[in-house]
């Protein structure tokens, strides 16, 4: 059954998702910027999570976070990762992988800046740590 609603659900949908993933691919970080009240989100929606607005633009954030939570993901291999909850300084809170830096050395608060992988799967967007307080 539809509404006709769907457009203004602001969920995640697979066009969104796909400009996100061929930015990445490229080699660029951006998510969408609300145009009527000047903030960011993400995962990438039809329309802002905050106002509603549809008018939204690709932009590209500074790439600077820290780090909200953080947990140790321990694979059948014997690799272990730090995945944790960033806060971007755009302010968009979003789950991603923490690379270069042992699991047992990522603490809340620390300071990170994105960076893409390229991986078998596809571009993934990740974080190596800066600093250790903001
Ligand atoms: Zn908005």
């Amino acid at each position: 059954m539809t509404t006709g609603d769907e457009s203004k659900a602001g969920l995640s949908v697979p066009a969104q998702e796909a400009r996100y993933f061929e930015s990445l691919a490229k080699g660029v970080f951006e998510i969408p910027f609300c145009v009527n009240c000047e903030r960011w989100h993400f995962f990438p929606r039809t329309c802002c999570p905050h106002c509603d607005s549809e008018h939204l633009e690709w932009r590209r954030p500074s790439g600077d976070a820290t780090i909200y939570s953080t947990t140790t993901v321990h694979k059948p291999n014997g690799e272990r990762y730090a995945v944790c909850l960033v806060d971007l300084a755009e302010g968009p809170r979003m789950m991603s992988t923490i690379v270069q830096a042992d699991p047992d050395r990522v603490r809340i608060g620390q300071v990170l800046r994105s960076t893409i992988e390229v991986r078998d799967d596809g571009p993934l967007l990740a974080f190596t740590i800066v600093g250790d307080q903001a």
